[in-house]
């Protein structure tokens, strides 16, 4: 095994059992991570998670209280940001006021005491890289937000960093530009094969940008995983309930046999995966999850569905949201809701109708109840 795992090329980043307090709160817990070459790796969690630590622990700019930190093949614990050669984006942008877009960008250069025309030809090309190649002589001033995040990007690239690492770097900007960031970042980023480290609290950035996705909360990593095996196959309910709508319907574990088991819902029997039922044993309550748009809408009393009367329907533009209360015999009751495409259902279901809930065969997860 010792020769197999030398000959895994060195990962862009590596921490391994990195702890991080702020006197007595741990603002990280002890955490193993690799971030792979190229990769476009997306820390996820929501506001006080620790995600903005964890950056900072790979920038430098906080010191771990144990644990070290690989960049590449160098150990980095302790070695100063800018030594560390990596880029770093924040949120406000933080371009110096009083330079030119160019001296702007040139900035890590100058610093690293690069040649004056080798500087005038990278700064010319970063900012051809993201858009900006006739600005270079305006002031900071004369952007808009969605321009000056895009000079913080050339700056940041174009010393040619080992790792990008960005924090929150689109959620100043409106929601349609912001759409419009993250496509360009992403292209960008395949392009240069730039190893990336993305922060944000928001699920469908990190679905659609990431190639892995790093879920965390409370300090804690609680998955890691491709934006798909998060959101098919949470590992917990708070990474099923954080990433993506979900409903919880009210089950009961039959059998369970090494990766399978088998849960009834109602009067359903589905498989599902055991990874997720921690210690249940046959006969346990467990809560059986679904995605919104996995479940199905059919005429009450069909044969395979749940017994169910709509409450509400929701106008959502592309889609509509039919909000039911599932029939008190199951297990209390309790409310779902289901995505339905296109507009048919706000003629079909109005509210108070009694309908059968279609509850899918495969991809469903299960979770013991909540202590
Ligand atoms: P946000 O999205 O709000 O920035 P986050 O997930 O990035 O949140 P962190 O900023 O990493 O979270 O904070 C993690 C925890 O550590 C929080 O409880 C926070 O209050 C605490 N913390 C962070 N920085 C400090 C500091 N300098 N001093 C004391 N506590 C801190």
């Amino acid at each position: 095994p010792g020769a197999a795992v030398s000959a895994r090329p060195a990962p862009a980043v590596r921490l391994d059992g990195v702890v991080k307090r702020f006197g007595t709160v741990t603002a990280l817990e002890e955490t193993w991570l690799r971030v792979e070459q190229g990769e476009f790796l997306t820390l996820l969690g929501p506001s006080g998670c620790g995600k903005t630590t964890l950056l900072n622990l790979m920038a430098g700019f906080l010191e771990a209280d144990a644990g070290e930190i690989f960049i590449g093949d160098d150990l980095v614990t302790a070695t100063p940001p800018y030594e560390r050669e990596i880029g770093i984006v924040f949120q406000n942008y933080a371009l110096f006021p009083h330079m030119s877009v160019a001296k702007n960008v040139g900035y890590g250069l100058r610093m690293r005491g690069v040649p004056k025309r080798e500087i005038a030809e990278r700064v010319a090309e970063a900012l051809a890289l993201v858009k900006l190649s006739g600005f270079a002589d305006r002031s900071p001033r004369q952007l808009s937000g969605g321009q000056q995040q895009r000079v913080a990007l050339a700056r940041a690239l174009v010393i040619r960093p080992k790792v990008l690492l960005l924090d929150e770097p689109f959620s100043a900007l409106d929601k349609n530009l912001r759409g419009a960031m993250q496509v360009e970042l992403k292209e960008i980023q395949r392009r240069l094969g730039v190893t990336t480290v993305f922060v944000t609290h928001d699920q469908g950035e990190a679905l659609s940008m990431s190639d892995r996705i790093v879920v965390m909360s409370a300090g804690r990593v609680r998955q890691v995983g491709t934006p798909d095996q998060v959101y098919r196959h949470p590992q917990d309910r708070f990474v099923a309930g954080f990433i993506g709508d979900v409903n919880l319907l009210p089950g009961r574990l039959e059998t369970r046999a090494g990766e399978r088991a088998t849960v009834a819902v109602g009067g359903l029997r589905r498989e599902v995966e055991a990874g997720s039922l921690g210690a249940c044993a046959a006969g346990a309550t467990v809560d059986v999850f679904v995605r919104p748009d996995h479940l199905g809408v059919r005429p009450a009393g069909e044969a395979g569905t749940l017994p169910a009367r709509v409450a509400a329907l929701v106008y959502q533009g592309s889609h509509i949201d039919l909000h039911a209360d599932l029939h008190p015999d199951l297990a209390g009751g309790g409310r779902v809701v289901v995505r339905m495409p296109g507009h048919g259902a706000l003629a079909t279901y109005a509210p108070g109708t009694p309908v059968g809930l279609l509850v899918p065969q495969a991809g469903l997860v299960a979770f013991p109840p909540e202590p």
